[in-house]
């Protein structure tokens, strides 16, 4: 029997287990595996939730992706370039060509933080953070480490996301940190969601909401966030926000904004001028400070 190709696009999760359970299952005669990915860096995803809160550093959940996979697997650390499907080839940026029989495609999710008007502006990485990269994760940590006291809201922006109850272990956690950290009465923790409940599965949902609010995590549902202004100061903007917001300006404030296609991010929460929320009819009556009651609120 000739010796079967199999490309694997992408050496994350998903592109490595393949691999290596192929590479147990056909011994290298009956077999050749290769995988393809655009960095050698292999992110071991979950472990993000823990840089924030320095219970884990980058370094440790960052390895080289070619440790992660089984002897006899070849890796490309290339770019894909094109997919020939009628000719069962795949390019590589380095110009190699990998002719296959069997095409394993794992090449993930891709964050979109861009896609969400003025997330990515001013602000981003110092005032409006991600914790699902590496960078984003780091220098959340960086600041969280300054930060003592004032608002932390953590918003999902959108669906779907990858591990959709990463966002709530997020508030969890923040809770018990700023506790460990003796500061908790001085945070308050908002954890705002388009969905219409705190996660996506009605029982699930129940409990998390209880759990949410047995740890004073105040819970927003049904909330879209149209536009980010990060920036803290005068010149507060007019934010049009989809769905259920209404344009509103903008009191500024730190919104930790998770997960989400466009992916985890901090971001700025719609706030009306009397310090309500506006959602479609209805008003969320909260109690807004002045946002310079709460000069360490995630800005420096
Ligand atoms: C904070 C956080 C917590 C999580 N917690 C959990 C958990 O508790 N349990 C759980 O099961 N899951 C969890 N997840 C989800 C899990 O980590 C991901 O679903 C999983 O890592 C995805 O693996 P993947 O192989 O599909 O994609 P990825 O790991 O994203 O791999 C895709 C790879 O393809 C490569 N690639 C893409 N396009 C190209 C191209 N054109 N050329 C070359 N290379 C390319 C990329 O570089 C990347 O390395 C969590 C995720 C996050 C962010």
């Amino acid at each position: 029997m000739a010796r079967k190709q199999i490309v694997i696009l992408g050496g994350g999760t998903g592109g490595t287990m393949t691999a290596n359970r192929l590479r147990r299952r056909f011994d290298e005669d009956e077999a050749e595996i290769h995988v393809v990915d655009r960095d050698d860096w292999h992110v071991y995803q979950p472990g993000l939730l823990f840089v924030p809160f320095g219970l884990a550093s980058v370094d440790e959940i960052v390895r080289p992706r070619q440790r992660q996979l089984r002897n006899g697997i070849v890796f490309h650390e290339s770019e894909v370039d094109a997919v020939w499907i009628e000719r069962d080839e795949v390019l590589l940026d380095n110009r190699i060509v990998l002719p296959y029989d069997v095409l394993v495609v794992a090449t993930g999710s891709r964050l979109q933080p861009e896609e969400t008007e003025g997330l990515t502006g001013p602000g981003w990485n110092e005032r409006a953070f991600t914790f699902y990269t590496p960078p984003g994760a780091a220098a959340l940590h960086a600041q969280l480490e300054r930060f003592d006291g004032g608002k932390l809201v953590i918003n999902l922006i959108d669906m779907p996301i990858k591990c959709p109850v990463a966002p709530l272990e997020f508030a969890f956690l923040a809770d018990w940190y700023f506790r460990e950290r003796g500061i908790r009465d001085r945070v308050e923790l908002i954890y705002s969601t388009p969905l219409d409940g705190a996660f996506t599965k009605p029982v699930a949902s129940e409990h998390l909401a209880g759990l949410l609010a047995e740890k004073h995590i105040e819970l927003v549902t049904e909330f879209n966030a149209g536009e980010v202004d990060a920036l803290l100061g005068e010149d507060a903007g007019q934010v049009p926000c989809r769905d259920r917001l209404r344009e509103r300006t903008v009191e500024r404030r730190r919104v930790d904004e998770l997960g989400a296609r466009p992916d985890a991010a901090l971001s700025e929460m719609p706030v009306g001028e009397e310090g309500e929320l506006e959602r479609g009819n209805r008003t969320l009556d909260r109690h807004v400070d002045d946002v310079d009651d709460h000069p360490a609120a995630i800005e420096t």
